[in-house]
């Protein structure tokens, strides 16, 4: 795959890394953001995304949903749509960073795990707690296994489980949703059969929703299976059952096509703890008035860094995207003098907003 020019790269498309992609575009540089979630919004959208946020400046209240949908309108002018795919071409989803290596000129080289490489002259790392990615049963066979599905695929692609028989393991709010997402799909993608796998027989979810699944079992419409999974059998690549350990201490299978896992999703720092910047508790120390990590060239933002009086808080994370970008594009155009300039006012700021 050909490797990507670009001025900046942007680590994570939480609420600070949209905030930073903006920020960096008002001052002419460009770049791309990548995340390991399958949607922009980081925490917003992954963990609270019905809830309602109070102390954004001059937004009384928004979910975070409605505030990542908000700053991906704002970011807008600085996000490039694919005419033909309709895909945002500078936002990378579903893809980690594994790798940022500096150059001897100065720059650095990303590399993720999907096999993108980016070659840029400034890292924003706007990580969070870490990468989001699902959680998993403690099966270690389940690993790179061809049929088993953290996501439900993203329409018009087509369900692998259609006319199949699935099994989705978990017993909160994304497992019973998932159950009622498919259990009245469209006929040719639903799965000739649904069994949920919970270790036991309570559930954590909306008491309407909960009643829902619940009669749907007593249908015989879901069946239910209860207890721990402990080990696969596969073949070919792929999960043929799961060895399965109930309350009576007998280990029973459960044949299935396709394992969808819905346990929801954790941080993990992963491999940012190797790209040789200074940490402090798993936060990346940065100064508080660059915001640039111990690498020079590599800046963090948001709830990734720490520095002294560091609150994680929106607020907080939107002024560090802001100065940052300043101090970058000052060292990156050292012989074009940068002036503040406003939204308001500034023709060329209107010009790269797309609005003269
Ligand atoms: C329940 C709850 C309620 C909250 N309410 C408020 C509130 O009312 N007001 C307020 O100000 N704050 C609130 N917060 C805090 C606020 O959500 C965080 O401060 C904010 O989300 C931090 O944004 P961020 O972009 O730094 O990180 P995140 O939102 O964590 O986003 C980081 C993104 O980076 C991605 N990422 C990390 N590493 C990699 C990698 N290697 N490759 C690719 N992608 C990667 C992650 O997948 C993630 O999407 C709340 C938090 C929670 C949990």
């Amino acid at each position: 795959m050909a490797v990507i020019d670009t001025d900046t790269i942007v680590i994570g498309a939480g609420p600070v890394g949209l905030f930073q992609v903006f920020q960096l575009g008002l001052l002419g540089l460009n770049t791309h953001v990548i995340d390991a979630l399958p949607e922009a919004g980081g925490q917003c959208v992954a963990l609270y995304p019905d809830k309602p946020i109070y102390d954004v400046p001059g937004v009384p209240v928004c979910t975070g949903r409605e505030l990542a949908q908000l700053l991906l309108v704002q970011a807008k002018p600085f996000l490039t749509r694919n005419l033909a795919s309709g895909h945002i071409a500078n936002l990378h989803l579903n893809d980690q960073v594994a790798s940022v290596q500096p150059l001897a000129d100065g720059g650095f080289e990303i590399a993720t795990r999907q096999g993108l490489q980016f070659r840029c002259r400034a890292v924003f790392v706007a990580a969070g707690a870490g990468a989001f990615v699902p959680r998993s049963l403690n099966v270690a066979t389940l690993e790179g296994a061809a049929n088993v599905h953290f996501y439900l695929p993203e329409a018009p692609a087509p369900a692998p489980w259609a006319a199949q028989h699935l099994v989705i393991a978990g017993g909160g709010e994304e497992a019973l949703s998932t159950v009622a997402a498919l259990i009245d799909s469209p006929l040719e993608v639903r799965p000739a059969s649904l069994t949920l796998l919970h270790r036991r027989d309570q559930f954590q979810a909306d008491p309407a929703l909960e009643a829902s699944v619940r009669a749907w079992i007593a249908q015989g419409r879901v069946k239910l299976a209860l207890g721990l999974p402990s080990g696969a059998d596969l073949q070919d690549g792929r999960v043929t059952a799961l060895q399965v350990l109930g309350a009576d201490g007998a280990t029973h299978a459960l044949p299935l096509d396709h394992l969808l896992i819905r346990l929801g999703l954790s941080p993990k720092l992963g491999p940012l703890v190797d790209w040789g910047l200074q940490l402090d508790r798993k936060q990346v120390s940065v100064s508080p008035d660059s915001f640039q990590s111990s690498v020079s060239g590599i800046y963090a933002v948001g709830d990734i860094n720490t520095y002294p009086g560091k609150k994680r808080l929106l607020l907080c994370g939107f002024h560090e995207a802001t100065l940052a970008a300043h101090h970058a594009v000052a060292q990156l155009r050292p012989d074009q003098p940068q002036h503040l300039q406003y939204t308001t006012t500034s023709t060329l700021l209107h010009q790269r907003l797309g609005l003269a």
